[in-house]
């Protein structure tokens, strides 16, 4: 037995390691076992080259607990080591700046592990005391056991080993006595190494037996040694992507489709990555990537390894080339990760590029799934945007698809507007806004379905992209005025009545709190409706947007009334029945109010000019009282005119009956308002 210290510069790692790695103590498991695999790797590969002529025989790593002695072994038939490899390979251990180091990433035993190769010796995280039995393939080669209880001091001795390879005997603590029971155990091992490369073995499978749980003869093997990813896609059907994203998540539906990654230059990475049906909650299906290093599993969590929006596929990435055992931060700032992140971007984006152009009716089928992933990419990544938007749809209201350029030919012709610009018509709900949907197609236009979760985001986006063009919701005006053209339809009112009827409509509009409608005229076809609700784009999307932000301070347009215009069409019988009604009822009484103020207003005009040039202390106090008291009695006729219209209006079914067959098409009639509106309806029939 030889006896000796281990080679470290530090006074002492093993209480840095127990003391900061308080967190992640389970991945001793990860590494243990992944350094058996290694072991039975290199046993192949030497059998595979020559270099070794003996049995080979099963290359499987077994794990086994022993309740009574508190021990967990791990056991390999791979390379072993001399007593020379455990000095070289164990006890000297390169460590220099270790303190300072363990302190900044205390937190992170996945960067100190992997900083300094500390694999082996993150066993003392959870043990007080370690053996290794191992056996060399070396011809010649004598069994050892090296024994450390966790001070720097080791002691290494000659045993009897029956098999080649290594044991790693953990001689577990009080405060981990978890890592003890079975169920545990079984957990961390499908955890990290159900994927790994060869045979990991934990007891035997069990099967219910007379209400017992009873151990049948058959090992329980806890990995698939070659999985899905790591196989030639040639060789792959649909059913087995399918089946292998069963294994992955269990309650999950079939994916939509996949892409299997598969690159050798200039890193290397393999995977399988799968666009899932994506449900409304986005949020829940983030992250659900798998990282693996090897067919190791590392973490489920890839933010900052792959592109925000790819986050939402589901799947397996692989790749030796991702430092995966560094922190965070270490991540985010390499090079190599970032290499790979947009190579995977590109990937993906080649891939629907294919599937696209392969089957354009079977994309169209799916796209109503892809297209909030699709459109979340193109509004975050630049690149992904340029390729996207060949293959990026628009639907319309027909249910029809079209790309980019596509529908721009489409629309072209009859969708520009006076000023040169293109206009693209939107909804962006087609239950709510269809009679402005039906008006809209009674003129030729044609109306995209935006009513996805990002489409606000993604309009502003396309208009920014799109030259001489804009958006425009379709219930944002009348549909005469959608589309600014040159010719206008020949109104036929005067003045005179649409001011009486200005007042009319007004004194029934619901204004409130929440509402506010201006009353306009449109001279609009005999077939249009009589009067129509808008609401104004601009101010409709400031007010949306200042929703999406929450609350606080600059909620400006968020407080504001939503303001909405009723436009009556001027030229609709009923428009003219209501102004004939009107002349009938209160003309007369109207026009000569009118003629009064108007005479008053010439007036007026005369004394503002006496005024004109004149500083305000040359005012006669004689002037100014004449122009207050005509302004008064401007005031008093407006007010009567105003009245005697109003009562007209509250008198008259028909103006009711008009605005509120507007609020109805808007889905704006509600409560007792459309109560009241049911038993005019039924008055008038
Ligand atoms: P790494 O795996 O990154 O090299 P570790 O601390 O995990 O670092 O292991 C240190 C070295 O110890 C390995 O490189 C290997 O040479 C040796 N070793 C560890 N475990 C075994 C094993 N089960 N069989 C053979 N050699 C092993
Ligand atoms: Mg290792």
């Amino acid at each position: 037995m030889s006896k000796g210290n281990i080679g470290v510069t530090t006074e002492n790692i093993f209480p840095i390691i127990k003391k900061f790695l308080y967190s992640d103590h389970e991945i001793f498991l990860r590494e243990l076992v992944s350094n058996a695999v290694d072991a039975s790797q290199k046993m192949k590969t030497l059998s595979s080259v020559g270099e070794f002529n003996g049995e080979l025989g099963e290359l499987k790593v077994s794990i086994s607990i022993d309740e009574k002695a508190k021990t967990l072994t791990i056991s390999d038939r791979g390379v072993g080591m001399t007593a020379e490899e455990i000095e070289k390979y164990i006890n000297q251990i390169a460590f220099s700046g270790a303190e300072e180091f363990v302190d900044k990433y205390k937190d992170d035993a996945n960067a100190i592990i992997g900083h300094f190769g500390l694999g082996f010796y993150s066993s003392f995280m959870v043990a007080k005391k370690v053996n290794i039995i191992t056996q060399s393939h070396k011809d010649g080669a004598k069994a050892v056991k090296w024994t450390c209880d966790g001070s720097p001091e080791y002691t290494l001795e000659e045993v009897e080993k029956e098999d080649r390879g290594t044991d790693i005997v953990l001689h577990i603590d009080e405060e981990n006595e978890n890592f003890l029971q079975k169920a545990e155990i079984t957990t961390l091992l499908n955890k990290y190494c159900k994927f790994l490369p060869v045979p990991v073995v934990f007891g035997n499978k069990t099967e219910w037996k007379d209400g017992k749980e009873e151990e049948t003869a058959e090992e329980n093997q806890i990995n698939d040694v070659a999985p899905l990813w790591t196989r030639t896609p040639s060789e792959l059907k649909d059913e087995d992507y399918n089946q292998f994203y069963k294994d992955l998540y269990p309650m999950s539906e079939d994916p939509i489709f996949n892409i299997h990654l598969n690159v050798d230059y200039p890193f290397n990475l393999t995977g399988v990555l799968y666009f899932p049906k994506i449900k409304n909650n986005v949020e829940v299906q983030k992250n659900k990537i798998q990282l693996y290093s090897n067919q190791v599993f590392i973490t489920d969590s890839v933010e900052n390894i792959v592109p925000e929006f790819l986050t939402l596929l589901h799947g397996v990435i692989d790749s030796p080339d991702i430092p995966l055992n560094v922190s965070r931060s270490y991540l985010q700032a390499d090079g190599n990760v970032k290499k790979i992140s947009n190579h995977i971007t590109k990937k993906v984006a080649d891939r629907l590029a294919e599937i696209f152009k392969a089957d354009r009716a079977d994309f169209e089928a799916k796209w109503d799934s892809l297209k909030l992933f699709i459109g979340y990419g193109m509004l975050t990544e630049e690149k992904f945007y340029d390729k996207a938007q060949k293959f990026s749809l628009f639907k319309n209201t027909d249910g029809k698809y079209f790309t980019f350029d596509e529908y721009k030919d489409i629309i072209k012709e009859n969708q520009t507007d006076k000023d040169d610009q293109l206009v693209y018509l939107y909804t962006t709900n087609v239950e709510e806004q269809h009679s402005f949907i039906e008006a809209a197609k009674n003129k030729g236009y044609d109306v995209l379905v935006m009513d996805g979760q990002l489409d606000n985001h993604f309009v502003n986006h396309l208009e920014q992209k799109f030259e001489k063009s804009r958006f425009v919701r379709v219930d944002s005006d009348v549909a005469e005025k959608l589309i600014p053209k040159e010719s206008t339809l020949e109104s036929q009112l005067s003045a005179g009545d649409k001011d009486d009827l200005t007042s009319v409509f007004s004194a029934q509009v619901p204004n409130g709190d929440k509402m506010n409608f201006i009353v306009a005229f449109e001279a609009m076809g005999k077939d249009s409706s009589p009067a129509i609700i808008t609401q104004q784009e601009f101010m409709r999307r400031m007010k949306e947007m200042s929703a999406m932000q929450g609350g606080g301070g600059m909620n400006f347009y968020g407080e504001m009334p939503d303001s909405y215009q009723l436009v009556v069409n001027e030229n609709h019988p009923i428009v003219e029945r209501i102004l004939a009604d009107k002349n009938e009822a209160v003309g007369k009484e109207a026009d000569s109010l009118r003629s009064k103020i108007e005479s008053l207003n010439g007036k007026r005009q005369e004394l503002e000019k006496a005024k004109e040039g004149k500083k305000e202390e040359e005012i006669e106090q004689a002037q100014k009282d004449e122009l207050a008291d005509v302004d008064k009695k401007i005031s008093e006729l407006n007010t009567k005119k105003t009245e005697v219209l109003s009562k007209f209006s509250t008198d008259n079914k028909l103006v009711s009956q008009l605005i509120d067959l507007a609020l109805l098409s808007n889905n704006m009639l509600k409560g007792e308002a459309l109560t009241k509106f049911v038993k005019r309806s039924i008055d008038l029939i």
